[in-house]
């Protein structure tokens, strides 16, 4: 069954490259996933289209209003007979990585919502399964950390990469490096400007090649993100 993915936005055009691009634009087409994008400004309360205030107390912007928000959110739980699961888009939420990532894409309906301005009104988080922000810096709306959730949990579903779904060796994986970063990789030429390829990877020797790999992976996790090992006793520096 196709995951069904709902994105509630102000800017659904802003969605139009990705997905038509390449691996999304592909799982699209072959009925992998479902991409549904229902525009925020449909629900406003007023003929305006108004869906955004001041916020009480003062202070610059303006804030996305309860009534359309809610609103878009109810109409959308009724358009398919899963419920989905509400996903926030908001820098205050759970920095996303890729254990959640395959959380997600195991779920069958997400329900994508974007902010902008200033962000949400408190009242529209009792809306939220989670919370989900893409890193700790902050961003004009919720459209490109959309983006980032649709690509990272469409890659992951079943058939969309292809025959080594599952068995991947890449980045944050059980199978590098005990979910550390991916060993380096190399293609043609055998050298280029002075730099040459490892001998090993030219060997055809697979068990010496994995053993390589390996050690790389870990050794470049060990330098560059020695948080990914916290807790394996035998990587501890
Ligand atoms: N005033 C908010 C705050 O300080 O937390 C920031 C609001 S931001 C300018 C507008 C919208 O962009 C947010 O409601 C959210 O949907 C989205 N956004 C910005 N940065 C994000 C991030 N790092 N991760 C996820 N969403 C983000």
């Amino acid at each position: 069954m196709a995951l069904r993915l709902d994105v509630i936005t102000l800017f659904p055009d802003a969605f139009s490259s990705i997905l038509a691009s390449s691996i999304v634009g592909r799982a699209l087409r072959e009925g992998r996933v479902e991409v549904i994008l229902t525009n925020l400004r449909d629900f406003a309360a007023d003929a305006r289209g108004t869906v955004d205030d001041k916020p009480f107390g003062g202070g610059p912007g303006m804030v996305l209003m309860c009534e359309p928000l809610f609103r878009a959110v109810e109409h959308v739980r009724r358009l398919h007979e899963t419920p989905g699961y509400v996903v926030l888009l908001t820098p205050q939420g759970e920095r996303l990585a890729q254990a959640r990532v395959r959380d997600l894409s195991a779920r069958a309906r997400l329900i994508l919502v974007c902010g902008h301005y200033e962000g949400f009104d408190e009242r529209i988080r009792t809306l939220a399964d989670a919370e989900i922000s893409v890193g700790d810096y902050v961003l004009t709306g919720g459209e490109v950390p959309a983006m980032v959730v649709i690509d990272a949990v469409t890659r992951l579903l079943p058939g969309v990469l292809g025959a080594e779904d599952g068995t991947r060796e890449e980045s944050f994986s059980e199978i590098v490096a005990g979910g550390g970063l991916e060993y380096p990789q190399y293609t043609r030429p055998r050298e280029f400007r002075g730099m040459a390829v490892p001998r090993v990877l030219l060997s055809g020797n697979h068990a010496e090649i994995a053993r390589w790999r390996e050690e790389q992976a870990r050794a470049r996790t060990r330098q560059r993100r020695s948080d990914l090992l916290k807790g394996r006793a035998s990587d501890e520096p």
